[in-house]
């Protein structure tokens, strides 16, 4: 009996020193929230209840230590920051990343970078000598931003978030397809575009589900992940990569394919098949844009135009080839070991295999 309780007396004990260590982490992490919080008001001097955008990887690079996750609830609560308000974004990364907090204040129209160490004990501030504006102004002065890592190799994301919510384009949509794609790009901005196509004029009947093939696959496939509710493990999206030698062969019509989009009732059996392409050239020729992704000004522009109207879609996606499944077909049959989907579809040209 005396040897029983002892043991309770240490398992107590033992549980009390767990509990008081992670209160203790727990409470260092909202007072380093307060450090960056501070840091950032001071290295912008922001005047107080005044509008600040907050970009942070932190739920995603502090794995061992989950109780610092308190951290973005902090800093949401000391900057008003919310992801409901649009200038709270929480960005997916590799967890080998270092944790950071970027903050930035438009009415000085300036930016602070704040990296965390992988203990999450200490943070070390960057700020970048030039203005925003500027840096979008010309390419020369983002180029030399990246090569004085300023943001330590986050520069071409942080400053495409920053452009489009000053212009205030940011939409729930895309602040889904950001946090999952970890940046805003142009072709995000194209899946952004096809699943309002497909939510706009594909709608589900009773029972039916979509099932999308990306074919090829591209940055638009996350947009179209997190606007349509599909994913690889709930077996409602696929993705099938296009070579050179393939694309070759697809007919004159499939040209511009993005990919294939079911609408089908698992348990009748039932549906249709619509497949679509997206206009590239014709988006990067009506935004005066060009085809050089790379280049932050002509992404900064290309997005600005494809985010400045919700219905612009209409000019860019288009149905290439719509029909109704055979009586048992699923989505499955479409794809898989040994099949050709392009050819299944009669997109493929007489003699390729
Ligand atoms: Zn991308």
């Amino acid at each position: 009996m005396k040897l029983l309780s002892l043991i309770v007396i240490c398992i107590l004990f033992y549980l009390n020193i767990t509990i008081n260590e992670v209160e203790g982490h727990h409470r260092n992490c909202i007072l380093l929230a307060k450090d960056i919080y501070d840091s950032a008001t001071k290295e912008l001097s922001v005047a107080k209840d005044r509008q600040m955008l907050v970009v942070t990887n932190i739920p995603y690079t502090i794995r061992h230590r989950q109780e610092c996750a308190v951290i973005v609830e902090e800093l949401s609560r000391l900057t008003g920051a919310s992801q409901s308000k649009g200038n709270l974004i929480i960005l997916q990364d590799s967890p080998t990343r270092p944790p950071f907090v970027y903050l930035y204040y438009p009415h000085r129209d300036k930016a602070i970078y704040i990296e965390l160490d992988k203990e999450v004990k200490s943070i070390k501030t960057r700020y970048p000598k030039q203005k925003i504006r500027t840096l979008l102004s010309k390419e020369d002065h983002f180029e030399d931003l990246k090569r004085e890592r300023a943001f330590k190799g986050n520069e071409y994301r942080l400053i495409m978030i920053t452009s489009l919510w000053t212009k205030g384009l940011i939409n729930n949509d895309i602040i889904n397809a950001v946090r999952l794609h970890n940046h805003y790009c142009p072709g995000v901005t194209s899946g952004y575009h096809i699943g309002n196509f497909i939510l706009d004029n594909l709608p589900l009947s009773e029972g039916q589900g979509y099932v999308f093939i990306a074919l090829p696959m591209w940055c638009k496939d996350d947009a179209l992940q997190v606007m349509l509710d599909i994913s690889p493990g709930k077996r409602s999206m696929y993705a099938i990569p296009l070579k050179d030698s393939e694309k070759a062969c697809l007919k004159e019509e499939a040209k511009d394919i993005a990919g294939i989009v079911f609408r089908y009732n698992r348990v009748a059996k039932e549906g249709d098949w619509v497949v679509l392409s997206y206009e590239w050239d014709k988006v990067i020729k009506d935004a005066g844009a060009s085809d050089s992704m790379r280049s932050l000004t002509n992404a900064v522009k290309l997005t600005h135009y494809m985010m400045s109207a919700r219905d612009i879609y209409k000019k860019y996606v288009a149905i290439i080839k719509t029909a109704k499944f055979n009586p048992n077909e699923t989505p499955e049959d479409y794809i898989g070991i040994g099949i050709n989907t392009l050819e299944k579809l009669g997109l493929y040209k007489e003699g390729c295999k």
